[in-house]
């Protein structure tokens, strides 16, 4: 990262408990912040020229924060997503999850890192359309090998306030329910980060503010760090910070 852009995060206000800084592994009061990506690049080969999609970036991010990635289709926000994920790795560079470089595991040591401390959701929702709304709620559950995973997922089916839509299928809603349906999935094992690819990509706009508006709530109530990709011109309200990416780098960083 350059300085310029370095100098930028340092003038975000910070609590202690609230960090959003680059460049050390730890903040300055030495608590570990939940997100660190150090210098990372991504380049992808392909057939033609390879394609960098992420040059050298850096941003640490605290717990329970909520910030948006924004920028143009291509400028490299999935890349970055899946990278906070451990769902891919940088070409060079370090990217730790709760001060735990993802590069320097084993396969079974990533699933448990993925399972435990990572959400994720997306535009198209990704439901199973076979499987009721509790069972897609509980499947992450059933996956990490938990022996009664109903009560959780009714739980948190509650609290994004589709209780009563518990044994429709996923064809049986509307989009913003979908949605609400996958968020519930993503948390019901309580990660300390939820990755959120455009997920209001396929909503009306009422819709989906009520969606960012959740999104906000679970961010402030459970502490839960939310990570962000988004065209919505409307998101600036809802989060902490906006992360502005161009050719994939950070041009620039905003705090609402
Ligand atoms: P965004 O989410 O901001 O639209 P992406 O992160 O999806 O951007 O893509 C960044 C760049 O990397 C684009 O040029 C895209 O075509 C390229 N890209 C993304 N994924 C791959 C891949 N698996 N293989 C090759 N190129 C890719
Ligand atoms: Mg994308």
């Amino acid at each position: 990262m350059i300085e310029s852009d370095r100098d930028k995060i340092k003038d975000i206000p910070m609590s202690s408990s609230d960090t959003l800084i680059v460049q050390s592994a730890t903040t300055s009061n030495g608590t570990v912040p939940l997100l660190s990506v150090e210098h990372a690049s991504k380049v992808y080969e392909s057939e033609r020229a390879p394609v960098r999609a992420l040059d050298n970036i850096s941003i640490q991010i605290g717990s329970g924060r909520f910030v948006a990635l924004v920028g143009r289709s291509g400028c490299g926000k999935s890349t970055l997503l899946n990278l906070a994920g451990a769902m891919d790795f940088p070409t060079s560079g370090h990217i730790r999850l709760d001060g735990v470089a993802t590069d320097q595991l084993s396969e079974s040591q990533l699933t448990a890192l993925r399972r435990e401390k990572v959400g994720f959701i997306f535009q198209s929702f990704q439901l199973l359309y076979t499987l009721s709304v509790i069972e897609n709620v509980e499947l992450p559950l059933l996956l990490a090998g938990h022996s009664d995973p109903r009560p959780l997922a009714w739980e948190r089916l509650h609290s994004v306030g589709l209780a009563e839509l518990a044994d429709r299928l996923p064809h049986q809603l509307s989009g913003g329910q979908m949605q609400r349906v996958a968020i519930a999935r993503a948390l019901v094992h309580s990660p300390r980060i939820l990755l959120a690819d455009e997920p209001t990509g396929n909503l009306d706009t009422t819709t989906g503010n009520s969606i960012l508006e959740l999104l906000r709530q679970i961010c402030k109530e459970n502490k839960t760090t939310i990570l962000m990709a988004t065209h919505s011109a409307e998101s600036a309200s809802f989060v902490d910070t906006v992360v502005k990416m161009r050719d994939g780098h950070i041009e620039e960083i905003v705090r609402s």
